[in-house]
């Protein structure tokens, strides 16, 4: 077969577009870092003009890198931060404001005023799955209404535009205002049950109805890319998926009781739970994983986790104590252990399972012994702690422990981690031979629209094991390391007020 699925992975520091075979396999790819705005502690901007510009380059580059054209692509998978909040004016194609992005705490105040006015931080689980907190992006839009004059003036004159950054992309690629049920569903305006913008979600935020896309299923045909973009063909753009339901579509958790974590800027675990809504009752979110066409809705209970391995890069670019990511295991491994020092990255508050936008960062245990490299294994530590939390509070929720874990992402080439991982959570971590999980997850959404690959079963053949890390029997991780950990959270709350 000589035609190729195109994946546009659109992340929060990165974009890459990847080709893919038949058999899921990576033939060509390219990749660019793009600009983080700090305008105000705990603020985080995307410039959406440069995300745009670097995924033409990224096309390009990666069709270069294939040696194909536009001619060889059946079809174009998106998949996206999420809840990254864009707002744009339809007529000028301008965005309006700096996009906010999903880990940006500026709506902490508007949090305390819904909790206050709405009756608390679960007051509309039922309808969105979702707890209030800063990570969503209809507190994010109605941020932009309320402080930013052009966003409002647009709304009012019926040009503004709303999406997430899968939203504003198939805009500039099709022409499309449109999003997918998993994108849609980290608004807090979609109801989950019907899979439609919620009006009483839209009216308790005060949101125009109209400045929202459609919401269509995650694999189907929503348009076209446009023979002078970077593609030079008209090829249809047919999947959409949130980055963390690709990536577990990307890891064929296709039945009830299938988990994966990714490990990129933060960390994120999914639980497939079938066609039913679950709520959680243990500080995880429900989400939608993914819907394909007509076929019903599949559901997941996540457990996000804000940093982790931003903390390297922060380690990197605001300590200054390593040159690049990779480097941080080189310069952990110079010790034995943590020296007793425990890194609490409450950055942006803490996310899952403890929604506390009250929490900021600490490093507790400090004495004269620690030195750099304990800094940067705490800092490792930190996010195998954050994962096991998550992991218990699965358990708790869905009763059936799991077993292992699939992993993916950027930090899972760190062996050192992956390792304490295991010994942290006491199950088997596995890492799949194709490690671009989320991208192959929405070129597998595509590829499922066009009848490029005719259902999950090929996906699941073509997932392989590549690595598999087991418990050490004689770590104390899990036990001793992990109740420090849980003593060291409970100073990194109470700390914003
Ligand atoms: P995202 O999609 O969120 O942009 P990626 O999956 O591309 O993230 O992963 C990039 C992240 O992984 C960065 O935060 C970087 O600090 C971290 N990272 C990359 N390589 C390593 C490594 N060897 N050890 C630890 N962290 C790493």
């Amino acid at each position: 077969m000589n035609q190729y699925i195109a994946s546009i992975d659109q992340g929060t520091t990165s974009t890459r577009c990847m080709i893919f075979n038949h058999a899921g396999e990576a033939v060509g790819r390219h990749q660019l870092e793009h600009t983080q705005i700090y305008p105000q502690p705990g603020w985080v901007e995307h410039d959406p003009l440069e995300i745009w510009a670097r995924t033409e380059d990224v096309i390009r580059g990666a069709l270069a890198d294939a040696k194909l054209t536009g001619q060889h692509i059946a079809a174009v998978g998106i998949t996206n931060q999420r809840e990254t909040t864009v707002v744009w004016d339809k007529n000028t194609g301008q965005p309006l404001h700096n996009a906010v992005v999903w880990m940006d705490t500026r709506t902490a105040a508007l949090v305390t005023e819904m909790k206050e006015k709405h009756g608390g931080q679960d007051a509309f689980r039922p309808q969105t799955g979702l707890p209030l907190a800063t990570y969503f992006a209809g507190l994010k839009l109605r941020w932009l209404l309320d402080h930013v004059p052009a966003v409002q003036e647009a709304a009012d004159a019926g040009t503004a535009l709303f999406g997430t950054i899968d939203t504003w992309l198939i805009w500039k690629l099709t022409g499309q205002h449109i999003t997918d049920v998993t994108n849609a569903s980290r608004t807090m305006l979609m109801n989950i049950e019907t899979l439609q913008w919620d009006a009483e979600m839209c009216a308790a935020f005060g949101i125009p109805m109209a400045m929202l896309p459609v919401i269509k299923s995650s694999a189907e045909i929503y348009g076209r890319t446009s023979a002078d973009g970077a593609f030079g063909a008209a090829i249809p753009v047919a999947g959409n998926l949130g980055d963390q339901h690709a990536a577990t579509v990307g890891q064929a958790c296709f039945s009830p009781g299938e988990a994966k974590n990714t490990y990129g800027t933060g960390c994120f675990m999914i639980l497939n739970t079938g066609h039913e809504v679950k709520q959680s009752n243990n500080g995880l979110l429900t989400t939608v994983a993914y819907k394909f066409g007509d076929a019903p809705a599949v559901y997941a209970l996540e457990g996000s986790i804000a940093i982790t391995g931003a903390l390297i890069q922060w380690l990197r670019d605001n300590l200054n104590i390593i040159d690049s990511a990779p480097e941080v295991e080189t310069l952990a491994a110079t010790v034995d252990d943590n020296g007793g020092a425990y890194f609490v990255p409450a950055f942006s508050g803490l996310y899952a399972p403890y929604w506390r936008d009250d929490a900021r960062g600490v490093i507790v245990g400090l004495t004269r012994y620690i030195t750099k490299a304990h800094i940067a294994r705490a800092a490792l530590e930190a996010t195998a702690y954050q994962t096991r939390e998550v992991l218990d509070a699965m358990n708790a929720d869905s009763g059936i422990p799991l077993t292992a874990l699939k992993i993916d992402g950027g930090m899972v080439g760190n062996e050192l981690l992956m390792q304490f991982q295991a010994d942290v959570l006491g199950v088997d971590v596995v890492r799949p031979k194709v490690s671009e999980t989320t991208a192959l997850g929405a070129a597998y959404a595509a590829g499922l629209a066009v009848g490029y690959w005719q259902n999950t079963d090929e996906m699941r053949a073509n997932w392989g094991e590549d690595k598999r890390w087991s418990p050490d029997p004689d770590s104390d991780a899990s036990t001793e390391k992990y109740r420090l950990w849980k003593k060291a959270v409970t100073k990194a709350f109470d700390w914003e007020e």
